[in-house]
């Protein structure tokens, strides 16, 4: 089987600008308003070199906020069932949400293993929330710029050992 990598986070971190940066096709539809991307889209990733298959998780994004942690778990339990690790993302910019704490305490109490990348982390304004990050409990924050392309070595380097 092949190295299945999920991408997880709130709206609107930038999980789909991600995806297509390692997919290098524009598969998953990114927009600046939260809750645009529909459905979850899978590709086939490459980072320096590295070959994996990933999931971008996302059908959740359009649902009633009211309902948004149910359909959240849901869908990316089952994205998580496939994977092999987790690239758990967060806006190093808007810093560490509830929302954001949420999905990490359940992450804590899954097996797969969780890679925390801090995105939008080009620049200072993503310092703070890098910071912050440390918070969730899953180890040392991945600073990244999935827009700019910054962090890939570091990306590669966390995710080489599961995939
Ligand atoms: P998703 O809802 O998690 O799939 O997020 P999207 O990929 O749709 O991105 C949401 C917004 O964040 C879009 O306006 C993106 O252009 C923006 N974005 C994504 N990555 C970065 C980044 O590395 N830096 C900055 N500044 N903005 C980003
Ligand atoms: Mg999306």
């Amino acid at each position: 089987k092949q190295p299945t990598v999920a991408i997880i986070g709130r709206p609107n971190v930038g999980k789909s600008t991600l995806f297509n940066r390692l997919v290098g096709k524009r598969l998953a539809l990114v927009d600046d308003r939260p809750g645009v991307t529909r459905d979850r889209r899978e590709g086939e990733a490459s980072l320096l070199g590295l070959e994996f298959r990933i999931i971008d998780t996302a059908g959740y994004e359009d649902e009633d906020p009211q309902t948004l942690p149910g359909r959240m778990r849901a869908q990316t339990s089952a994205a998580l069932r496939e994977a092999d690790a987790a690239l758990f993302l967060i806006d190093a910019r808007a810093g560490v949400t509830p929302l954001d704490e949420e999905i990490a305490r359940w992450l804590r109490s899954e097996t797969t293993p969780v890679i925390l990348a801090a995105n939008k982390a080009e620049g200072k304004a993503g310092e703070s929330g890098l910071l912050e990050a440390y918070s969730l409990g899953l180890g040392e924050p991945v600073p990244i710029s999935a827009e700019h392309g910054e962090g890939v070595v570091d990306l590669f380097e966390h995710l080489r050992p599961h995939v």
